[in-house]
């Protein structure tokens, strides 16, 4: 028998909860109507919601006994439902899914044959169209996904998503990155392994409001940044070469100018300009350093990920 685990992390989630369940269900029946050496368990993340999500799941695990729960005592992010998650997950395959349906549970019987039958260690969507989203939002996606890819070793692929589906090979392998800043989209990439990008077109939310604001967003992006590349370090090091050169120049230009034409030197003006702009390059280059440093202070707290303060009964007596 193979056990495979679908994760679901949930914050606010009441309205598309039992859609969810629904398709799921059918997905499920239907898989374990193919292949009958597979058992399903659901694990639903409840990041800290506010509303029903955790009543509806104490339910659920009640009335079906693949479904477990483990719920945070506030909320921690998707990132660290994912990782609540993996480490908790009992599969020999695992499933990272959001609830809201824009990772269509139909993609996992082929995501299963792709890693089961034919060699994969990951199969995952790719979204190839951004329908349903802001042009302002895809614009800064795109930029984001150039910028990161010249800047980082490691790939970001654009439009990869979180819809996975993993050996436990890799689960392991994403489970020995302990770090606290997650930044899940470059940690699946930098494991490696063999992965099967299947395309597929934008999926709108099924019910319920997305809780990524643009601003939650672009904050997401630059953690991603500083997560994976050190380039934004090096740039103070270039700014202050470049700098130098400007200033260089201009001296050269001033001595000819004063001894060759006699022209007298405009003081203020140019030591005003010389300072703003040599102080906003410091400034900036400090706040670059700031950013690594406190990342740096919070790895090396040593915090946990996340906090649980229930899980269903089966996560207990374990
Ligand atoms: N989510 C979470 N914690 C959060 C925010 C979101 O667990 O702090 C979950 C949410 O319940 C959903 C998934 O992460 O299952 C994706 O969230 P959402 O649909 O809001 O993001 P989007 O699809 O717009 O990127
Ligand atoms: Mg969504």
């Amino acid at each position: 028998m193979k056990l495979i685990s679908v994760i679901v992390p949930c914050y606010n989630e009441q309205e598309v909860l039992p859609l969810y369940y629904d398709e799921m269900n059918k997905i499920m029946a239907q898989m374990k109507s193919e292949h009958d050496d597979i058992e399903f368990e659901l694990l639903f993340i409840n990041d800290g919601s506010k509303d029903n999500t955790l009543k509806m799941l104490r339910e659920l695990s009640e009335k079906d006994k693949r479904v477990r729960y483990i719920s945070f005592s506030r909320n921690f992010g998707k990132e660290a439902g994912m990782y609540a998650g993996l480490e908790n997950a009992k599969g020999d395959y695992v499933v990272i899914m959001d609830a809201d349906l824009q990772h269509p549970p139909a993609f996992i019987p082929d995501m299963y044959n792709y890693v089961s039958k034919e060699g994969y260690d990951c199969a995952t969507t790719r979204r190839v169209s951004r329908k349903g989203e802001s042009k302002i939002r895809s614009w800064f996606a795109m930029k984001f996904y150039k910028i990161m890819n010249k800047i980082s070793q490691t790939e970001i692929v654009d439009g990869a998503q979180d819809f996975r589906f993993m050996t436990r090979q890799m689960v392991d392998a994403i489970l020995s990155m302990k770090e606290y800043n997650r930044f899940s989209k470059g940690i699946f990439s930098w494991v490696g392994f063999n992965v099967k990008y299947i395309e597929y077109e934008n999926v709108e939310r099924a019910a319920g409001t997305t809780a990524w604001s643009f601003w939650k967003l672009f904050m997401y992006s630059l953690e991603g940044i500083f997560a994976f590349s050190t380039a934004p370090l090096a740039l103070a090091s270039l700014l202050g070469v470049l700098s130098c050169l400007v200033a260089f120049i201009w001296i050269i230009v001033i001595i000819i100018k004063t001894l060759a034409f006699g022209e007298s030197v405009q003081g203020f003006p140019t030591i005003m300009c010389a300072i703003f702009f040599i102080g906003g390059l410091q400034l900036f280059c400090t706040g670059i350093l700031g950013q690594y440093l406190s990342k740096t202070y919070l790895e090396t707290k040593n915090r946990p990920i996340y906090i649980i303060s229930e899980t269903d009964k089966n996560t207990s007596e374990k």
